[in-house]
C-alpha cells in the first residue's frame, strides 16, 4: 500500500533483510523489485575489508589519486577504512612520468565483482583510456584483497597476483596493514624506486 512505499522510499538502504519482503510486495514494477533485492541482499551480507590499489600517472596525478580515494568512501554499502599517505614511484613495466601512488581499506557490503565493476566505473570517470597495454593512464584502481576470498575468474584474480611484487603496492599497504605484509616481501623489491610524500 502507500503507507509501505513511502516508508520503504525513506528506509530502504538501511533496510533489515527480514522486513524487505513485505516492502518489496509494495514496490511498483521489476526495476525497483530487482534494485530492493539487491539492497537487501547487500545489507545481509556482513562487511569485507578489501584494500584497493591506486595509481595515475597523467595530468595532475595527485590530485586524481586522492579524489578517488574520496570517491571510494562514498561508494554504495563502502566506507573508507583507512589510506595511505601518497607516494611517488618510477613506472614498472610501464611508459610514461613517475606514478603517484596509495594504498586504501574499504569495508565494504558489495561482492567483490560489483566492487571490481565500481572500481572500473571511477577508473572511467577518471577520463581513462587504453590504447595499449600498459600504457600511461590517468587512474588505475586494483583490488588487492577481498577479505581473505581467493577468486579466481577470467574478470578477476585475488589476492592481485602482482602485488607482491610491487614496492608502490606492499610500501604503502604495509603503512595501513603491516601484518599482511612479510618482511621478506618487503625486502624483496627493495631495489624499486619509490618515495613517500608528505
Ligand atoms: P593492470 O592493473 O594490471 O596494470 P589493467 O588495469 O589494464 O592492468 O587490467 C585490468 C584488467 O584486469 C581488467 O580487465 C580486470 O578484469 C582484470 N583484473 C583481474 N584481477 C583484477 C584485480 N584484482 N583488480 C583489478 N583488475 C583485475
Ligand atoms: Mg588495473
Amino acid at each position: 500500500g502507500r503507507r509501505g512505499l513511502a516508508y520503504a522510499r525513506q528506509k530502504a538502504p538501511a533496510a533489515p533483510a527480514q522486513a524487505v519482503g513485505r516492502r518489496w510486495r509494495c514496490g511498483a514494477g521489476r526495476r525497483r523489485g530487482t534494485f530492493r533485492r539487491r539492497v537487501s541482499a547487500a545489507a545481509a551480507r556482513a562487511p569485507v575489508i578489501a584494500c584497493v590499489a591506486l595509481g595515475a600517472n597523467l595530468g595532475d596525478a595527485a590530485a586524481v589519486v586522492a579524489s578517488a580515494i574520496d570517491a571510494l568512501n562514498r561508494l554504495p554499502d563502502t566506507r573508507l577504512e583507512a589510506r595511505s599517505h601518497l607516494y611517488r614511484s618510477a613506472p614498472v613495466d610501464a611508459q610514461g612520468p613517475d606514478f603517484i601512488n596509495a594504498v586504501a581499506a574499504v569495508s565494504t557490503r558489495l561482492t567483490a565483482p560489483d566492487l571490481l565493476l565500481a572500481l572500473q566505473q571511477l577508473e572511467q570517470r577518471a577520463g581513462r583510456e587504453r590504447p595499449y597495454r600498459n600504457a600511461p593512464r590517468t587512474l588505475d584502481l586494483d583490488l588487492l584483497l577481498y577479505g581473505d576470498a581467493r577468486i579466481d575468474s577470467p574478470s578477476l584474480t585475488v589476492p592481485h597476483p602482482r602485488m607482491m611484487e610491487r614496492a608502490f603496492v606492499l610500501i604503502p599497504l604495509a603503512e595501513i596493514a603491516p601484518d599482511l605484509v612479510p618482511a621478506a616481501a618487503l625486502a624483496a623489491v627493495a631495489g624499486q624506486r619509490i618515495e613517500r610524500l608528505s
